[in-house]
């Protein structure tokens, strides 16, 4: 036998001793970047087996300040802490406040200090570029941990064709876009009235352009704005993932409780990721290691 026959047949037999174990490759770990307790009344338990049920290894828990409820009933910082405390390998959390209130610094120190690992989802009715919005982005510098924004026109974080003056800004933060019009932006002839465009995309709206001109910034896939992103233009779908497959992180921020039915959108979305992500590298920066870089999560 030469010596490359040799090579060749130690490697045949080491396939061939591979190929007859068992497979036992592991489901791949998957972080879903956006829940939220008691959304729409529904309970700690059964958010905790949705998620299992959706595949999910590790969810982050968006707490709401203390008035409005992001709009969906959501509880707050005590009642992510606790959920989190009760499975530390299940659930992580950020810290939330109004950022427009006397306490806003007190109380996002006070949580990020006793283990919140970004601060949001920011959805309150101010402008993104407010004094009160760059208080809290001066927080996230002097803990060093990321923003989670929710960009609705007309409602909540106001002024997104500004906003890459706060990037500019405040380089050593990263941010987190989320909502119908971060995702509405991708489109460059995006009509900011419509919440759930149903057009096909012309590449370089101002989300498409701030996720490539900017280094700390990403794009949240959650809910169904982040779905219809995806779905609306497939063909799209899948140069915008390639292109943005080191910044984007799958969330579901879906309040069903069966999961993978038809209400559930996290089940749709993390399918439409699977699907449109160039290959599996893709896939797992997106539906895992992003999320793990950004929350500092050794692997
Ligand atoms: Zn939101
Ligand atoms: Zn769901």
């Amino acid at each position: 036998m030469t010596a490359v026959d040799r090579r060749s047949f130690f490697a045949l037999a080491a396939g061939a001793a591979a190929c007859s174990q068992p497979q036992r490759q592991a489901a791949a770990p998957v972080i879903d970047f956006h829940q939220h307790t008691n959304y729409r009344g529904r309970s700690d338990d059964a958010l905790a087996a949705h998620q299992r049920a959706m595949g999910v290894s590790r969810t982050v828990l968006l707490p709401a300040g203390s008035r409005y409820g992001l709009a969906a009933d959501a509880r707050g910082n005590d009642s992510v802490a606790a959920l989190s405390g009760r499975y530390p390998q299940e659930f992580v959390y950020f810290a939330n406040e109004l950022p427009d209130i006397a306490e806003t610094r007190q109380v996002l120190e006070k949580y990020l200090q006793s283990g919140a690992r970004g601060i949001g989802e920011q959805k309150f009715p101010v402008e993104c570029d407010s004094a009160a919005m760059q208080l809290v982005y001066s927080i996230a510098r002097d803990f060093d941990v990321p923003v989670l924004l929710h960009f609705q026109h007309e409602a909540y974080n106001l002024g997104i064709e500004r906003f890459h003056e706060m990037l500019e800004k405040f380089p050593g933060v990263t941010f987190i876009g989320h909502a119908q019009t971060w995702w509405g932006n991708i489109d460059a002839a995006h009509d900011q009235a419509v919440m759930y465009p149903q057009t096909p995309v012309t590449p370089g709206g101002v989300t498409d352009r701030l996720l490539s001109d900017y280094p700390n910034v990403y794009g949240d896939l959650s809910a169904g704005s982040g779905l219809n992103s995806m779905l609306r233009d497939e063909e799209h779908a899948r140069e915008f993932l390639a292109r943005h497959q080191d910044r984007l992180v799958w969330a579901s921020d879906c309040n069903d409780s069966a999961a993978n039915g038809p209400d559930c959108i996290g089940g749709k979305s993390q399918a439409a990721v699977r699907r449109l992500a160039p290959d599996d590298a893709a896939v797992r920066k997106i539906l895992h290691d992003n999320a793990a870089r950004l929350l500092k999560l050794s692997a």
